[in-house]
């Protein structure tokens, strides 16, 4: 019998701890070697990285997890049951420490055995994916992570690392500082200066002071298992929906594929709290659960994913391509398919980025909305995001105030968006309307907005605002290596023919015009938000996505 504090919701039908068949059992032995295991024999342990897999077939195997307080039990493995959670298809490093407690037999197989075998076999897929899921919940909400964050509201790197971790799955512990005295305290006395905050406490042993994603993601080891020096055949810059979509085609199609991710996977979809336009969800999908979703199909069918890295240049003199990190590392592909989206415009008020994280937000999740409670807010925008936000934060603010600067809301929003704001009593409108001041000690406290149609200034005291108003393309890394358009989005296809006038900056060295959806560089791709011409939805970016790889198979055939 097994036992994990999975949410109650999930005890019932214990699918985080099913019984394996011998069906199922004999088809893990064709493909693992049988090992006898003694008690206290040790079969993974925190930080490991990549850890085999492990199916009980006698005796019993307990899970832990190692604490400063000491050991958390998380689950006890007989006969039937197997160990494992969303580390095993990830590569990512272990949480967790297995231990043999009573003698018996076990299957062992490696990380890269396990993702082989559940590509090709969906019953033990689903029965392995659907518990890994789940364990990793029961971690989450458990904050059973190796992981200790002491933070305050007032620090906008404490709410950007939050939501990194929270986008990432990762479990961790958070103490508040704002609430938590005796932590407060305790930083005084080893003279932690407001500008270190966040603490984070890493593996129990590692101290970091105000880090970066990318220091947190390499303390955590996130990256740790991904080899650097390979060729591979396909490097996605981007991991928003197109980017996914993308890898979750090659790698299930076969191909060799690394995802580069500078933040957390979802992309601007992952700031979405609802999305309800995505074919297949009648009630709708939060951004984060779309891309939790489908980061783990793609690890699934082998894709890897490095977060909390940003690419900063492409080499395109020569191929196979180089692309290189901000760490100066460097790697390369055979082909490139670019999905590095866009990123919201900043309205030029000359104190924004003071106030960013401590009353400026770029994302309505449930950790800002939770930060605001019912106080009035403040959305500038008239797109769908700034729809969505609006309608979203109208259930626990007291009042939204909508501020668009144009004469309506724009053409590109939905319609059921447009009803919902103009039905709903808790939404203001405000037309022609911008943000002209930003006003408070450490937390934004008053907003200052003018309005064009009465030609008056007003301040309020509102200290909550989120900004979605017009995006821009992410190509500054591509520095002259593709041809862009006037507004720096990246032409494809057809967009690139003699007759448009758009000549690409690198001569087009094929006797074959680009592909759909081929840049100025054979074999490198834009799909997304960031291709010119694109419709801003997730179904079109997850579409070309999919279409990208078809492509990239017909391009690396020339090769
Ligand atoms: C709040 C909000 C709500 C929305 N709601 C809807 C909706 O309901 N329905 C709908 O259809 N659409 C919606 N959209 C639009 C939709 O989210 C986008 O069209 C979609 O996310 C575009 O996907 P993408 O993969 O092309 O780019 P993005 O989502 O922008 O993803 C790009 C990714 O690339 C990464 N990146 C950028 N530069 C680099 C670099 N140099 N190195 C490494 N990584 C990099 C970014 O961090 C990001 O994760 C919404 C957008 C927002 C912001």
């Amino acid at each position: 019998m097994s036992t994990w504090p999975v949410p109650s919701a999930l005890d019932s039908s214990n699918q985080a701890f099913p019984v394996l068949s011998d069906a199922q059992i004999s088809r893990v032995r064709h493909v693992s070697k049988l090992r006898k295991v003694m008690p206290g024999e040790i079969l993974f342990q925190p930080n490991d990285t990549e850890i085999p897999f492990f199916v009980v077939l006698s005796g019993i195997v307990e899970v832990v997890q190692p604490s400063l307080t000491g050991e958390h039990n998380v689950a006890t493995h007989s006969a039937g049951h197997f160990t494992g959670e969303i580390t095993m298809i990830s590569g990512q490093r272990s949480l967790v420490l297995g231990r043999v407690t009573q003698a018996g037999e076990v299957l062992e197989m490696s990380g890269d055995d396990l993702r082989l075998l559940v590509a090709g076999d969906a019953d033990l897929s689903e029965t392995f994916l659907r518990a890994f899921i789940l364990r990793r919940l029961a971690l989450i909400s458990h904050g059973y992570g190796d992981l200790i964050m002491l933070g305050s509201r007032h620090c906008a790197n404490t709410l950007h690392l939050r939501e990194f971790l929270g986008r990432n799955a990762h479990p961790y512990t958070y103490i508040d500082l704002d609430t938590d005295k005796t932590s407060q305290e305790l930083l005084d006395r080893f003279h932690v200066k407001t500008g270190e905050v966040p603490v984070v406490i890493c593996n129990g042993q590692t101290v970091l002071r105000n880090p970066s994603t990318q220091q947190l993601a390499d303390c955590l080891g996130f990256n740790a298992s991904i080899n650097q020096t390979q060729v591979r055949d396909l490097i996605i810059v981007g991991a928003g929906p197109s980017g996914l979509a993308a890898a979750v085609y090659a790698a299930s199609e076969g191909l060799d594929a690394l995802v580069i991710e500078t933040d957390s996977p979802g992309g601007q979809a992952g700031s979405s709290s609802k999305i309800e336009n995505y074919l297949g969800f009648p009630t709708g999908v939060s951004g984060q659960e779309l891309a939790a979703r489908a980061l783990t199909q793609a690890q699934k069918f082998g894709a890897r994913m490095m977060v909390g890295h940003k690419v900063t240049e492409l080499k395109c003199g020569h191929r196979p391509y180089e692309i290189v990190l901000d760490n100066g590392n460097i790697l390369a592909a055979r082909a490139i398919v670019i999905s590095s989206g866009a990123q919201y415009n900043k309205p030029p008020i000359a104190n924004l980025k003071e106030f960013e994280g401590k009353g400026i937000y770029y994302g309505a999740t449930y950790i800002e909305s939770q930060l605001c409670g019912s106080e009035e807010v403040i959305v500038v925008g008239g797109g769908n995001s700034a729809g969505q936000a609006a309608v979203y934060l109208s259930q626990t603010a007291s009042k939204v105030h909508l501020l668009i600067r144009s004469s309506g809301l724009s053409e590109t929003m939905s319609r059921y968006l447009i009803r919902r704001i103009t039905d709903n009593p808790n939404i203001e409108m405000h037309l022609r309307t911008e943000i002209v001041g930003l006003q408070g000690n450490g937390q934004l406290d008053e907003v200052v907005w003018f309005d064009r149609a009465t030609g008056e200034s007003s301040t309020h005291p509102i200290r909550h605002v989120f900004v979605m108003a017009g995006a821009s393309p992410r190509t500054d890394w591509l520095r002259g290596c593709v041809a862009l358009d006037d507004k720096g989005f990246i032409l494809t296809g057809r967009d690139l023919d003699a007759s448009t006038g758009l000549v690409p900056p690198s001569a087009w060295s094929l006797p074959r015009p680009p592909q759909m959806l081929e840049t100025s560089l054979p074999a490198v791709f834009a799909v997304g938000d960031v291709r010119a011409g694109n419709v801003k939805r997730v179904a079109s970016a997850v579409g070309e996505g999919a279409i990208a790889i078809h492509l990239v198979h017909r391009a690396l055939a020339e090769l």
